[in-house]
This record gives C-alpha cells, structure tokens and sequence, in this order.
C-alpha cells in the first residue's frame, strides 16, 4: 500500500479492500480518496471515506495498513520537514493528514522513487501518481508543480549519492548513444578517443511564455539583419566612430565599401543566424527576456542541441518525472540550417558546384561540422572544406567573378572562421575581399556580418531606428524593441560621457563590450574602471559599447564535464534561438525560426563559453 497526499476534494466512501494507493485531501483535510487502476496507467479517483482520527483510520484501513501508512508518513515527514521551511508538521502523525501542503505530494513522490528505486513502490508511483499529479497541477498551478518536482529531485539526489552516482552514469552513456560527443582536449586532432559534450544533468525551468517570445521574434531579427545588411547609409553611419578605434571592424568595413562600390556581383543571401538571450529576473518577480546579442557569422551549437532534448528527457523519466520530460522541446536544427544553404545552392545553379567550408583550427568542434556535412551529403550536395590559406594560394576569380578551388566551383562560402582578427592573416584579408567580391554566395556575405556587431546592437536601441527598418509595421518594432536591454554608446561626446559616468558609479551594473566575438572578450565589474579611466579621454572609448547587466535568477543543476568534480551549483542559463533565410534579389524564399539552444554556467563566474569548457549545454524545461 502506498499513500500520497494531494488536494483531492472527493468525499464519498468506497470501502475496498484491494485498494493500494490513497490520497489524503489537502483542501478537504483528512478525507481519503482511492485511486483505482483502470486502463493501464491512468488511474480514476474513486471516492473513500472521510477519515478525522485514527479509529476511523483503522476502521477504514485495517490495521496492517495503517502501520504501513504510518511507517510511510514517518519517513515522508522527515522529507517535508528536511525539504521545505514551510512545511511545519504538528505533532503527532495523523495531524499530519490536516496539514500536508499540496506541493508535499511531489515530496512524497520523490522520496519513494529514490528511497525505492527498483521495487514495486517506484513503479506505483511511476505510473500511478500521474492523476494526482494532474490534479496537484490544478492547484499549485503547472509552473510551479513543474519546479517543484524537480527541486525537490535534485534535493533527493543531494542526499541519496549513490543514486546519483547511477544516474549521472547512466545519462553519460544515453549522452554518448545520441551523439553528444566531442574530441577530447589531449587528442584534439583525432577521434579515436571521445567523450560525451559537456551537459547538465537536469533541464532548466524556462517560462514558456519566454520561449515563445524569442521564437516568434526570431523570423522579424532575420529581417531586420538582412535589411541592415542592405544599408550602407546605415552601417556607414552606425560604425563611423567604431572603425575609427577598431582596426578589425576598420578591416571588415574597407571590405564592404569595396563590393559596394564595385557593385554585389550575387543577388542570392543565406543567413544563418543566433540570437541569444538571458531572463532578466530585475526586481519584480516576472522574468523578461532580454537580447544578449545576435551572432550573424559562424553559429555553433546546433548539433549538440539537436541531441540533447531526448537525454534530458530520459533523465527525467528515469526519474519518474513522465509529466516533465515532456516539457522538454524537441530541436531538429542541423536539417534545417542545412536546408538554407541547400537552397541557396540550388538558387545559385550549378550541380557540379561545391559548398566550400572555411575553417581554421577546428579541433574538438570538428564533429559538430561533420554533422551538417552529412546532412548536405544526404542531399548530394559536394562539401569541401579549405582554410583562408589555402583559398589565397589556390582560389581565383573567372572573368565572370565565379570563385574557384583546385579545379572546383564555389556556390556557396560557408564561414565557419573569420570572426576574430586572430583568424586573419594579411593573406586571409585578401582571401575574404576575393570571396566577397565573387559571385558565389556567402554565408554570412560581408554586410551582415557586420550587422552583427556589438555598436550595430547598441544603435538599434536608439530610437527611431527599428521604425526606420519597418516603417509600417509597429508591432514587429514593438515585439523586437522588447527583448532589448538597455545599451549605451561610448561615443565622444555628451552621450558618451554620461555612460562614462553611470559605469563608473556602479560597474557591477554594466558589461562592458569591444567588437568582439567567439567569448572571453567582455569586461565587467572593477576592470571596467580600469579600462574606462584608461581610455575615457580618447578615442579609443568608441571601440566599446556599454550595456545593462542581465541579472538571472538562478537554478541549480549539476553540471557534467569530464574531469570536474561533480557539485550542485547555482547556475545562470542562455537561451539561443536559431534563425534562416534565404533571399534572392527581392524575394525573401525562406525565413524561419528553426530551433533553441540553452546553454547553462555557474553563476559565480560572469561569461559563459562552451569553446572555454565553461557553459554546458542545457535543455529548457517549459513551464
Ligand atoms: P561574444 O560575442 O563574445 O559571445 P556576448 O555578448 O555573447 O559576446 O557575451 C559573451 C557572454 O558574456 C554571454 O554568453 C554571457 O554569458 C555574458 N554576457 C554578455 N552580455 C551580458 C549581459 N548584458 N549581462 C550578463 N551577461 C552577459
Ligand atoms: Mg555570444
């Protein structure tokens, strides 16, 4: 016999003495209601007796019953008390029939999935607690049941380290089964050795509403790229300070102005996008999705994250969470990123004609590349892959600027290098401003790599400026202006000063930003002091931006990586939505949302980055 409490408000009596699960009332305080198996898991609350004391306990139970429900309720005490301040139980056992919060039963529920693992109790309450589940949902509200339950596993996991143990070593395996794998540090260029992709053990509440929100943004931020990629006026003018003081996006302009002035020789664009956000806690209690940024060249991630749904799925089954593991969303990102640039081959119409890959030192993210080269495979399409090196030495242009290499046309570049200036040699710079000016298309083409800079970002929030790029469409100005969060030029000038000023009154607010990408280059807290006091009279203050400090509220999870000791951690999560599209002259023929990412760091330290071993990848569990 198993007991459970839940805010079940029935109150007929069915005395029956085959009866094996009951619940307590919570609303009703003290009223017993049956569960009674029908069709396989589903279970009907059939009605019971109203219990108020321990006579009628026994009468209705019969006394070996009621001492298996007292051992139950003694050991579920002891976890309510352990688990929940706000849980004060009375004396004595029975009162506790009157005061057993409903948030309790997902206590109860976890106590005996982890105290029983392989007994007859796990599967009861695998598959019969789901109506009280359902039910507790009703009332507590499917957010917060949803937290609860999986609070209050990770607390029974803490303190049951065995169990954890297993399981950890169990979602290590189903990790490396579907393909969350990555090369290890100390065979960087060889996969005869691998290990599973770092991971968090447990999914990341993320409010559904949030996620929604990023997603339906997704298609008009890929919109809005392509159009800045198409304003010359606009990057010329949003950058003029910015290439003054930056030499790397000095170089990536001089590159621009030149196909600009020599006339785009390729109408077609493929754009494979991330925007990145954090949910800004603030002061209230609502979370506010808030832009991190969006990467416009070389996003990364999405083989992993195509993975990693069905793990955290098999995690929180193997759990008994049924209910959660399908909060958790599917991703199914590389055939659609691949499908972009497929089209984009087929635009361009050349069979023989190659997608070229440009890389530089790939190393451990190199099976995250072979995913989309096996999917464009599928599809008979040629992948080859050259670095910037190789293109200088054997790339040229025809007389009708079609690119070639070692023999083979190019349709497509696709960048997967080239976002810092440590990718570029002077060599390079010429293989970019070749690749740029060709007719075969780019992916990122030189205009929107540049719409996603960090100054591109902070004049977007100037306003005026998104109602410039939809004039006519307010709520798609309103829906993108939303996930904004507060940036602030560092131009010379008044503006400028007084974001001088604000960063140095409270740099804990701030990060402070230089034209970078690739993680590692932000700076925050008292170095922003040093670096503004440094450069706050000069020029050179331009190359920076300033923004807000996104100030999650956080999770606890366990983070897995190899070689890290494996500790509970208050955790902050990014989510990272991906976008495609693909134009041709004036027709938009794909623009898509095509899947998430999460990404999941202590708390402790400010800059997440899957490439420096700090983030790990993470799922989001809808609430
Ligand atoms: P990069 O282009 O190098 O990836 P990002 O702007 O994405 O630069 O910042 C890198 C990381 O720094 C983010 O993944 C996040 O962990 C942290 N970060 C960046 N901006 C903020 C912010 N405004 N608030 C809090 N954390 C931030
Ligand atoms: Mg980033």
């Amino acid at each position: 016999m198993l007991m459970c409490i839940s805010h079940n408000n029935n109150n007929n009596i069915n005395d029956n003495d085959s009866l094996d699960l009951y619940s307590v009332s919570h609303k009703t305080r003290g009223r017993f209601t049956q569960f009674d198996e029908c069709d396989k898991n589903k279970y009907i609350a059939t009605r019971m007796s109203v219990c108020r004391g321990e006579a009628e306990l026994i009468e209705v139970l019969g006394r070996s019953k009621r001492l298996l429900f007292e051992e139950f309720l003694n050991m579920y005490r002891d976890e309510v008390l352990r688990m929940s301040a706000r849980t004060a139980f009375p004396e004595g056992w029975l009162a506790t029939l009157k005061y057993i919060p409903v948030q309790s039963c997902f206590h109860a529920r976890q106590t005996c999935l982890l105290c029983f693992p392989s007994t007859v109790y796990q599967q009861c309450w695998c598959h019969r607690m789901c109506s009280v589940v359902e039910e507790a949902k009703s009332v507590a509200g499917v957010q917060g049941s949803i937290t609860m339950a999986r609070e209050a596993m990770l607390q029974q996991l803490i303190k049951n380290p065995e169990r954890l143990k297993d399981l950890v070593d169990e979602a290590k395996d189903v990790a490396l089964l579907s393909g969350l794998v990555i090369r290890t540090k100390e065979m960087a260029n060889s996969s005869e050795v691998v290990t599973y992709y770092p991971f968090s053990l447990f999914p990341t509440p993320v409010p559904k509403a949030a996620f929604l929100q990023a997603l339906a943004v997704q298609t008009h931020f890929n919109t809005l790229v392509d159009k800045i990629s198409q304003d010359p006026d606009f990057l010329e003018e949003a950058l003029a300070s910015t290439i003054q003081a930056d030499d790397f996006t000095a170089k990536l302009f001089d590159i621009y102005r030149h196909v600009q002035q020599e006339g785009r020789s390729q109408s077609i664009v493929v754009g494979l996008l991330r925007s990145d956000y954090m949910l800004d806690q603030g002061e209230g209690k609502t979370s506010s999705l808030k832009q991190i940024e969006i990467n416009t060249i070389s996003v990364g991630g999405f083989g992993v994250a195509d993975c990693l749904p069905e793990v955290h799925r098999y995690v929180l089954r193997s759990l008994g969470l049924l209910e959660e593991s399908k909060c958790v969303p599917d991703n199914n990102i590389t055939p659609k990123m691949c499908a972009a640039l497929a089209k984009s081959w087929e635009l361009y119409g050349q069979k023989k004609a190659v997608i070229m890959f440009l890389f530089e030192d790939v190393k451990t993210s190199i099976i995250n590349h072979r995913c989309m080269e096996k999917e464009l495979c599928n599809r008979n399409i040629p992948v080859i892959r050259r670095k910037f090196e190789e293109v200088s030495r054997r790339g040229s242009l025809d007389d009708d600027k079609k690119l070639f290499i070692d023999g083979l046309e190019v349709a497509v570049v696709y960048y997967r290098t080239g976002y810092m200036p440590e990718h570029y040699t002077e060599k390079a710079w010429d293989a970019r401003l070749m690749m740029e000016r060709s007719m075969a298309v780019k992916c990122p083409d030189i205009g929107t790599h540049l719409a996603g800079t960090k100054k591109v970002q902070q004049v977007l929030t100037k306003p005026g400026v998104l109602e410039k790029f939809f004039p006519d469409q307010p709520q798609v100005v309103e829906q993108i202006r939303g996930t904004f969060a507060g940036l602030y030029t560092l131009d010379m000038g008044p503006e400028g000063d007084k974001t001088v000023e604000m960063s140095l009154a409270a740099p804990d607010q701030f990060v402070l930003k230089p034209q970078r990408e690739g993680g590692g280059n932000n700076i925050y807290g008292s170095d922003i002091c040093q670096v503004l006091q440094r450069v706050k009279e000069s020029t050179e203050r331009t190359a920076y931006i300033l923004m807000d400090k996104i100030q999650p509220a956080p999770v606890q999870n366990f983070m897995l990586r190899r070689d890290f000791p494996l500790q509970i951690k208050n955790c902050d999560s990014e989510l990272g939505m991906y976008g495609v599209y693909v134009r041709q002259g004036k027709d938009t023929v794909m623009n898509e949302c095509v899947g998430h990412v999460m990404r999941t760091k202590s708390s402790e330290i400010s800059e997440g980055g899957l490439a420096s071993g700090v983030s790990v990848m993470d799922s989001p569990l809808l609430l």
